[in-house]
């Protein structure tokens, strides 16, 4: 056998992972890219620009 079969994770532990989201130049709100479907959205609470930004969220 020359696999590692050492990397335990716990159950509760959830993944994080950095994508690409569309983020409010304004407010907080931001969108994942999946829910937008415009070359250029604008925001739904403040109708201000997006910008696609890197972000850190839960995956799982
Ligand atoms: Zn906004």
């Amino acid at each position: 056998m020359s696999y590692f079969n050492n990397r335990r994770k716990p159950a509760s532990e959830h993944v994080y992972a950095d994508i690409i989201i569309w983020q409010c130049s304004i407010c907080n709100c931001w969108s994942r890219p999946e829910f937008v479907h415009v070359a250029e959205p604008n925001c739904p609470m403040c109708k201000g620009m997006m910008n696609r930004e890197a972000k850190n969220i839960r995956i799982e």
